[in-house]
């Protein structure tokens, strides 16, 4: 399998150790605008293809799928380029500006029978994967609460900087991420309330917010995610857990400890070779949402995260910004 990767900056080059490491898979082209990002890189993993213009790199072809791994203003342009070429897509979160041009999306690469998959990972880290099997197999029953928590007072911007910049942060940001695990653990949402605030006065976009998640299958969850935290210790990038049901408890706590029905356990991820804490928990859950995606091209199934299903947590973003400005609940149909 041929895969070509446009946008080598911060994030990407997970991605790139990641199909290093995936039997069968080889990074054959890169593209990036930014001609110094791109010449590193190349060097780095040794791709002898190289494009600052990603037109340029879908005339030539020769590979199966691209892997979209710039920030969200590139997105419906490169995605649709993408499908007129006729190959499988990778688009990283956030999927999309808006809704219609998320749904523009996931209609293009429909259209030619590829496959399209949101690189929307933080649901395949593995403590989390842990506490979604025992929920799945039923070790507490039918759940009816949850919360899913991201706080943390780390410094995201030294890395990102365009995080502060941008008139939304944090739901956009990372709130799509625990918004995701939520849908996976829960299922699809009916209806949203949120509050959001900036804490950090020199950022653009709020920094605290606080979701309420009404589930079709009766769940109800609280969505909660602070880059205003002053922890200690400090927990970046973990999510924690806790589920009740309706036959005993599960709850995933500070250093990946997991507790079904009073039993724990440690869910640490394993450091990568490549990886380095702490974000060896997200470096793991790329390696493990690529092999996902290379699993379902071979089986001919549709990713977790496909485009179409991605369409529901991106909803969940924008039901979440009209809740805050508006002051109400917001139903899932009116996005
Ligand atoms: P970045 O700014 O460091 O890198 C983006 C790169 O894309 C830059 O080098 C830029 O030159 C290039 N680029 C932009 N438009 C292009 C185009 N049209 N053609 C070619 N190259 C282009 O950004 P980043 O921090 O790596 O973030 C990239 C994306 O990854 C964002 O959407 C971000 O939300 C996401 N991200 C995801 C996770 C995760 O856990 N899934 C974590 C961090 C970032």
């Amino acid at each position: 399998m041929k895969i070509a990767l446009i946008g080598c900056g911060f994030f990407a080059r997970n991605q790139m150790h990641a199909w290093a490491q995936i039997d069968g898979v080889e990074l054959v082209a890169l593209c990036d605008m930014d001609s110094a990002r791109l010449t590193d890189a190349a060097r780095d993993f040794g791709v002898t293809r190289t494009y600052t213009d990603a037109a340029a790199m879908f005339a030539e072809g020769g590979f199966d799928v691209v892997d979209i791994a710039t920030t969200v203003h590139s997105h419906r342009p490169l995605v649709e380029m993408a499908a007129r070429a006729g190959v499988h897509v990778i688009c990283q979160k956030p999927f999309a500006l808006n809704m219609a041009d998320a749904r523009a999306m996931v209609q293009a690469v429909e259209a030619t029978g590829k496959t399209l998959m949101i690189h929307e990972n933080f649901r395949w880290q593995s403590a989390i994967r842990a506490a979604i099997d025992a929920l799945r197999s039923g070790a507490i029953g039918t759940p009816f609460f949850g919360r899913v928590s991201f706080r943390s007072g780390y410094d995201v911007f030294a890395g990102q900087p365009y995080l502060a910049e941008g008139k939304r942060f944090i739901i956009e940001d990372l709130g799509i991420h625990v918004l995701d695990i939520a849908r996976a653990l829960f299922g699809d949402v009916d209806r949203i309330t949120a509050t959001t605030r900036r804490i950090n006065p020199s950022i653009n976009g709020e920094d605290v917010a606080t979701m309420l998640l009404a589930h079709q299958g009766g769940v109800t969850s609280v969505v909660d995610c602070s880059y205003a935290t002053q922890r200690s210790p400090e927990t970046f990038p973990e999510s924690l857990l806790e589920i009740d049901g309706t036959e005993g408890t599960l709850r995933l706590d500070a250093g990946y400890r997991l507790t079904v029905n009073g039993t724990a356990r440690d869910v640490s991820p394993p450091v990568l070779d490549w990886a380095e804490r702490p974000w060896h928990n997200i470096q793991e859950s790329v390696l493990l949402i690529q092999q996902h995606f290379v699993d379902c091209l071979r089986a001919g199934r549709e990713p977790e995260t496909s485009g179409r299903d991605n369409l529901q947590t991106f909803g969940l973003v924008e039901a979440a910004y009209l809740s805050a400005t508006e002051a109400r609940t917001v139903a899932m149909a009116e996005i």
